[in-house]
């Protein structure tokens, strides 16, 4: 496979085979890579089965935990159906050991022996087992008021953490500065991160029969699964094994809306603490990317309350499914998109839930 590192600024272009996580201008990468015929390896019960779309040169930097390929449920919200894809039931307990998982065989391809990554909790959490599993040395930089669950498990990885005093956007700083000297493993900055999101969107395909679903309505802070899941079709679509994209309605907290206010040209309110930390960005930095995909399927963002999201979380505590609160918000977001009547009654709806509730700790 061919692939190219293409800068989202100025079109500049680079081999694959540069341990760049950034143009040279500064400006964010994408990953561009020859779709091929895909033959799925049905013996593979692990996202390794998508192996042709995937862009890593040999297999032999390859290590697997076992990610990917979470079931799919059908289940009623209210009264309505929907399917619950169980991204928290993940080796580390949530939806970025996609993102890791070839992210890091990438780095190991690359012959990098230490990387930096910072994090509210799960992307560093993931990164950090995956580097453990890849015997690569690893910093994970975090927001003081990170719960100490996710930092515990970042801990026990052998990763070394680095607490950043005030908020996500500091921590954001810090790392900037490590990133000059160390391979940024970026969850947001890192192309290769996205190349293993969008596996969710091939998993989705085929667990529906090779079908699309008609929306997916999902959680967004800094757009790892939103434009994971928006490539992944857009892939999906350019082969031909799709008519349609499917529609993405995007959700974020009221208490943080840098997303949802541009979208709907609202000003920016400031930051507010919020149950749903897992999207608790200020300044993402790939939003404008984010906005166009969420247009792109002819989609719809909303903002929900934290009292809604706590509720979400309840009801599925009570159907025996234990997430984080963040993943609550898909649940309220379904319920406010039904009620002004942004989702029609047949519609096949997808709601990711994203992380485990066991890492509150
Ligand atoms: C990272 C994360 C999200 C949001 O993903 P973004 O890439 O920031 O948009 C949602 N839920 C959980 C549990 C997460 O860890
Ligand atoms: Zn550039």
């Amino acid at each position: 496979m061919t692939n190219k590192l293409v800068c989202c600024a100025h079109g500049h272009e680079f081999s694959a085979k540069e341990q760049l996580w950034q143009c040279s201008c500064g400006s964010l990468l994408n990953l561009q890579t020859d779709l091929k015929e895909m033959e799925i390896r049905e013996d593979d019960p692990t996202l390794w089965r998508y192996r042709d779309l995937l862009p890593l040169d040999s297999d032999e930097t390859i290590l697997t935990l076992g990610e990917g390929m979470t079931p799919l449920l059908q289940r009623k919200i209210g009264d309505y159906p929907v399917y619950l894809k169980m991204e928290f039931m993940s080796p580390t307990g949530s939806f970025k050991d996609r993102g890791a998982a070839i992210l890091m065989a990438k780095v190991r391809e690359l012959g990098i022996e230490r990387v930096v990554e910072d994090s509210s909790g799960n992307a560093g959490a993931a990164i950090a087992a995956y580097a453990a599993a890849a015997g690569i040395e690893c910093e994970i930089y975090l927001p003081e008021a990170t719960s100490e669950g996710k930092i515990k498990q970042i801990k026990a990885y052998g990763a070394k953490v680095v607490k950043i005093p005030g908020d996500r956007d500091a921590t954001s700083r810090a790392i900037w500065e490590a990133a000059q000297t160390t391979y940024y493993a970026s969850h947001v900055w890192n192309p290769y991160f996205f190349a293993g999101t969008k596996t969710m969107a091939y998993e989705l395909w085929e667990q529906l029969g090779f079908a699309a679903p008609d929306t997916l309505i999902i959680p967004v802070g800094n757009g790892t699964m939103l434009l994971g899941a928006y490539y992944g079709f857009l892939d999906l679509l350019e082969m031909g094994q799709i008519d349609t994209l499917p529609r993405i309605i995007a959700v974020q907290s009221a208490q943080c809306t840098p997303i949802y206010a541009e979208f709907h040209n609202l000003a920016t309110t400031p930051v507010r603490p919020t149950v749903a930390e897992g999207i608790s960005v200020g300044q993402p930095a790939r939003k404008a990317e984010i906005i166009a995909a969420i247009h792109g399927t002819g989609g719809q963002i909303l903002a929900v309350e934290d009292e809604q999201v706590l509720q979400g979380v309840a009801e599925l505590s009570k159907m025996g499914i234990y997430v984080e609160p963040t993943s609550g918000t898909v649940v309220a977001a379904l319920y406010q998109a039904l009620e002004c009547g942004l989702i029609h009654p047949t519609e096949k709806v997808i709601l990711p839930l994203t992380g485990s509730g066991l890492k509150k700790g």
